[in-house]
């Protein structure tokens, strides 16, 4: 060991949206936390989109809030466009999105990280970690950093992203690196490998950037924010800033014909790459060739900032070459002079499948180890975040001895997203979907709060000005339901009359005079609670069915293989998901009744 070493409770590895969320979780929780990122001017930098939220995404965000989390503040002080999307929609389906000031938002949280009390932000490139063996198997001590230093932790949280073993591609031209600018993380896939962990390899794109100056505006469609722009952070009362707008422009065949002639130099198709990418999120050649019959696909025009003229072409995400990407521009309605800032790229790199973990994000071979964001296979800053949010909790958790936080698939999409890692992997990069959650309804952005802020303050993640924020909430809404049931409209009492699915608030409030003074949020919530108790009723009795074979706990030493009549493939799942309830045997993929009856039968039995 070198001469230099330095002691902590948690180590954060990597200051992205994971390592920012879990780093700030583990210090809430009063760990002594380093995070260790290789350039303390890139912590929080969005690699991609300018942007937070959007289609069950913005709900993770919500639920990240409501923890206690970053990330909803600092879109809320730093957004330049905010939408709800899926207005039109059910509840289960809005989704708070925003366009983020790219830099502006980066410094938020750099910030929000330095300012937060047990934690120390330190540039430093880590180069292996430190383990041994002890009497139950293996287990973390600490890091090793560039230069020679060590850190020494009980519990370390890994969140490099797309950086490990990472290999841009723009045509047949390489490059080491995670992310334009920036180099690749080869130690770690080492130490990981030699620790016996599984890796395979990802890929992802990006779309070129232009000068706003050289795009011809006028060509193009508006696309403005919400009017009453609605915020993330459930302590945000007010989102004071001006809106900026966004644009929308379309490919044609002529641009669909040049990728089409171009083909061969595309790495994805030339061979140069083979790694699976993000089926929703397909690069324009991948678009061209996919969806053949097409003639125009929509590019939306997402400026990066109030501090540059730099803009984002979202719908194009692309790895031809320097030269074919000129070419598109000039064929694109509006483009036709833009100037390219930064060219698109694809990037290749390392994750770690997640099915090696426990649904408390620790590795299942490496105690104290701890993995969280894209090195878990998944793809977006939002999932990141939540699983970083996760993973520093509960890292903070172990080293006080106490038991994990892990929300269930009936209490939050973080909650779907970590056992859908742990227990089914996943062969593409896992992004949320609401269909991915069976509890939509339940699950909504705008009772987050409701379903885990007070659980967050028992854990230690919210403090009590948050709390006591979701306790006056719950008495206004108390309130609002106790007028609704003393006041009657057209003979009708208001409460029954307002689940009519043609009146809304507005119009028993007109009738009522006195829900006047429910603060809006409050209502919302009386609104839906009344309207949709029906289905609501349904997901929780839903719920409980499953709760019963959730409370069949199987032992982690269970001896599958003793199993006799059990099919040798379910022999093989079971035995590397090791899944800790019966509820989450039955969704590893192939396991079937049967085999879920042999298992019961098996532990009623006692074997
Ligand atoms: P990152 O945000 O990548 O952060 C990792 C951090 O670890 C960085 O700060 C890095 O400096 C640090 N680090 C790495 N190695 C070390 C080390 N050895 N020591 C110390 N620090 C280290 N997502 C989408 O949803 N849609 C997209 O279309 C999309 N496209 C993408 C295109 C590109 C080119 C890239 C690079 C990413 C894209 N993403 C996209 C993914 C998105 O950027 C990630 O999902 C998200 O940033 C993951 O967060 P993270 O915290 O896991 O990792």
């Amino acid at each position: 060991m070198s001469d230099s070493v330095y002691r902590y409770d948690v180590i954060v590895i990597g200051a992205g949206h994971a390592g920012t969320e879990a780093a700030a979780a583990a210090a809430r929780l009063g760990a002594r936390t380093a995070l260790l990122t290789t350039n303390v001017d890139t912590v929080g930098q969005m690699s991609c989109n300018p942007a937070i939220g959007g289609v069950a995404k913005g709900q993770i965000v919500r639920e990240v809030d409501a923890l206690g989390g970053l990330m909803g503040q600092a879109i809320d002080a730093t957004g330049i466009q905010f939408r709800l999307l899926n207005r039109r929609k059910g509840p289960a389906m809005h989704s708070p999105r925003a366009q983020a000031d790219k830099k502006a938002y980066q410094n938020e949280i750099k910030w929000r990280i330095e300012d937060q009390e047990n934690l120390d932000l330190r540039q430093e490139t880590v180069e292996g970690l430190w383990t041994e063996e002890h009497a139950e198997g293996r287990r973390v001590r600490g890091v090793r950093v560039r230069g020679g230093a060590t850190y020494e932790a009980p519990c370390v949280v890994l969140t490099t992203g797309t950086f490990l073993q990472a290999i841009m591609h723009t045509g047949e031209q390489k490059t080491a690196g995670g992310r334009a600018g920036e180099g690749t993380t080869a130690g770690l896939s080492g130490t990981l490998r030699e620790l016996g962990f599984e890796i395979e390899r990802f890929k992802t794109g990006t779309p070129p950037r232009l000068s706003g100056r050289t795009i011809d505006w006028k060509q193009t469609e508006r696309q403005p924010g919400d009017e009453q722009p609605q915020a993330f952070s459930f302590l945000t009362d007010s989102l004071p800033q001006t809106q900026m707008d966004c644009f929308i422009t379309y490919t044609n065949d002529a641009v669909h014909d040049l990728i089409r002639a171009n083909l061969h130099r595309a790495p994805m198709y030339s061979g140069q790459i083979d790694s699976a990418g993000p089926r929703y999120c397909p690069s324009i050649e991948d678009k061209v060739v996919r969806f053949a019959d097409k003639n125009q696909h929509q590019l939306f025009l997402e400026p990066e900032g109030r501090q540059t003229h730099e803009v984002y072409v979202n719908g194009i995400s692309t790895s031809l070459p320097r030269d074919v990407q000129d070419q598109i521009m000039r064929l694109i309605p509006g483009l036709e002079q833009a100037k390219i800032m930064r060219y698109g790229y694809a990037v290749e790199y390392d994750f770690c499948p997640p099915t090696q973990l426990w649904p408390h994000l620790e590795a299942k071979t490496v105690e104290g180890l701890f993995l969280a964001g894209q090195i878990n296979g998944t793809t977006g800053y939002e999932e990141a975040a939540g699983q970083g949010l996760l993973a520093g909790a509960n890292a903070a958790l172990k080293c006080a001895g106490k038991s994990p936080y892990v929300p269930q698939r009936d209490e939050a999409y973080l909650g779907v997203l970590v056992d859908d890692l742990v227990t089914a992997g996943t062969d593409e990069p896992y992004r949320m979907f609401t269909s991915r959650a069976e509890y939509r309804l339940l699950l909504r952005q705008d009772n987050a709060d409701r379903r885990l802020t007070e659980r967050g303050y028992e854990v230690g993640l919210v403090d009590a000005a948050r709390r006591q924020r979701l306790h006056d909430k719950l008495q206004q809404m108390q309130r609002a339901e106790q007028i609704l049931r003393d006041g009657r409209i057209e003979d009708t009492p208001a409460d029954r009359y307002l689940k009519r699915p043609e009146v809304r608030w507005a119009e028993i409030q007109a009738q009522i005079p006195e829900l006047a003074t429910i603060p809006a949020e409050a209502a919302l919530q009386v609104e839906y609670d009344i309207k949709y108790a029906g289905y609501i009723g349904r997901q929780k009795q839903e719920v409980s069915k499953q709760q019963r074979l959730a409370s069949r706990r199987i032992p982690t030493s269970f001896d599958y293989q003793g199993i006799t009549p059990l099919r040798t493939e379910a022999k093989q799942k079971l035995s590397k998901v090791q899944p800790l309830t019966l509820a989450q045997a039955r969704r590893i993929s192939g396991i079937t009744p049967a085999d879920i009856a042999l298992v019961m039968a098996h532990l009623e039995g006692g074997g």
